[in-house]
């Protein structure tokens, strides 16, 4: 009875995705989780924090209301009622992905899983054999050398995201998506906020002109922050937290966030042993996620790639329709759609200016200013859309950085995916006024026939 066509050792974004999409291709499969359905994304990842910045971006509206000529109000945040409205959406999306997963006749199997063999995983003595095996055990948060995590004043996001309080002071070490995440969102609820980031930028992944426009936001929201100087200690006291940095300087706050990066949750997992290919603990893949082993899958943040819940939910998709024999096309990386959802929110698809050269790409760009687009001037945001594009072919890659920005990205990504030129996209009409005319006129810039773009 324990014999299934697929064994999924995992529920996150990857492993749910792959057991949803292989049971309705008609595959018998078991879905392991040692804690709940829906992994990091739902409980500790994308949806809390995304809630906590929602409920920044409120404050932020009561606090500048008076700019709108409405008159309230802010007066504080109320971390319980902040944490209630978080965790309602938690669970929500939890009993509905629950009733899916059971909709679906997945066998779901709680309990910490390991890989036995070739093609059976165990759990509290019962061994489960597949057909296919899906490593799916996400990641965990890094720390540095010396730097311990004692859960209350050195925390991670695990941490940050439960916290009861709003920390009068924060210091955030790594600049990276969801470092800068944070450090908006406590900037929103009133704590003095440092951003601590060893390369020379804030969200060095992402295009230069981003990462400046971000900064600019930053520094008028009065976050601080320092790029380019790794840290060196840390030493609690009853001020705080204070770190050293390698030049020196030191910062003191009451909680200091590591925001490091992550690391694949891999080790004592019976990976090694079944002689999969890895490196640094990371599993390694083919272009459809099969590892070296025959019959042994692997997706999500396990694997080398972008460490994004939609990433894992291609991958799982993937790895079900490749065993269900549809053979899918390979994932184009390039074409993932990227946001950081702080205030200004950053988004991308393709490549950067950096990226496109080091390619040997010919390229032309444009730089839309959102000083030129209605809706932005409504909402007092600024920033801009920079395109990239082949010199007379198609466009490489976009970029653009303010308030909801995110939302645009689904065009932009239908652009770089389609491999669309500036021509293709610049007779298409834009909603006026909406947010979205700044990537309409940004292709018609592009083209030759700016209409309200200067210089
Ligand atoms: C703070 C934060 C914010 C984020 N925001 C975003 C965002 O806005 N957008 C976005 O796209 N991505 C975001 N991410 C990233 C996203 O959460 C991950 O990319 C995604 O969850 C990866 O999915 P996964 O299935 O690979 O792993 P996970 O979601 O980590 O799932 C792995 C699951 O495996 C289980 N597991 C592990 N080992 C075992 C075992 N031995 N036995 C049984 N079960 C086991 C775990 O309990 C877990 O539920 C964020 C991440 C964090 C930390």
């Amino acid at each position: 009875m324990n014999d299934f066509d697929l064994v999924i050792l995992g529920g996150g974004s990857g492993g749910y995705a792959c057991a949803l999409r292989g049971a309705q291709l008609g595959l018998s499969v078991v879905l392991i989780e040692q804690d709940k359905v829906g992994g990091t994304c739902l409980h500790r990842g994308c949806i809390p924090t995304k809630a906590l910045l929602h409920a920044g971006e409120v404050a932020d509206n009561a606090r500048h209301a008076s700019d709108f000529g409405v008159n309230a109000e802010f007066i504080s945040i109320d971390m319980l009622a902040v944490n209630a409205y978080k965790d309602g959406v938690i669970s929500k999306l939890y009993k509905g992905l629950q009733g899916l997963v059971k909709s679906r006749n997945i066998t779901t199997v709680e309990g910490h899983g390991r890989l036995v063999a070739q093609n059976q995983v165990e759990v509290n003595g019962t061994v489960y054999t597949g057909k296919n095996v899906v490593l799916a055990t996400g990641s965990y948060a890094k720390t540095l050398p010396g730097l311990e995590i004692d859960g209350t004043q050195i925390i991670t996001s695990n941490e940050a995201m439960a916290l009861d309080y709003v920390p009068k002071s924060a210091i955030v070490l790594g600049g990276g998506v969801i470092g800068c995440e944070f450090a908006s969102v406590w900037n929103s609820f009133g704590s003095d906020v440092t951003i601590v980031e060893g390369l020379p930028r804030l969200i060095a992944l992402e295009d230069e002109t981003s990462s400046k426009q971000l900064e600019r936001a930053y520094r008028k929201r009065g976050i601080k922050f320092e790029v380019g100087v790794k840290f060196a200690s840390a030493t609690k006291g009853p001020e705080g937290v204070t770190i050293t940095l390698e030049n020196g300087a030191t910062h003191t706050a009451d909680v200091l966030l590591v925001a490091v990066g992550r690391g694949p949750v891999s080790a004592n997992l019976g990976y090694e042993e079944a002689g999969i290919t890895m490196d640094r603990g990371y599993i390694l893949v083919d272009n459809k996620c099969r590892t070296n082993v025959p019959g042994i899958w692997a997706v999500g943040d396990l694997i080398p790639t972008l460490q994004l819940a939609h990433v894992g939910f291609a991958e799982g998709i993937l790895v079900a329709e490749e065993i269900a024999g549809l053979n899918p096309r390979p994932i184009n990386y390039d074409g993932v759609p990227r946001v950081t959802y702080s205030e200004p929110e950053v988004a991308s698809v393709g490549l950067t200016t950096a990226q496109a050269k080091e390619r040997g790409y010919e390229i032309v760009e444009i730089n839309y200013d959102l000083a030129g687009n209605g809706k932005a001037n409504i909402l007092k945001t600024s920033g801009s859309v920079k395109l990239i594009a082949q010199k007379d072919g198609p466009v490489l890659g976009v970029h653009m950085v303010g308030s909801r920005v995110g939302e645009l990205l689904a065009e932009g990504q239908l652009i770089y995916n389609w491999e669309a030129t500036a021509n293709d996209v610049a007779p298409f009409i834009h909603a006026h006024p909406t947010l979205s005319e700044a990537l309409g006129e940004a292709h018609l810039a592009l083209a030759g026939k700016p209409l309200h773009a200067h210089g």
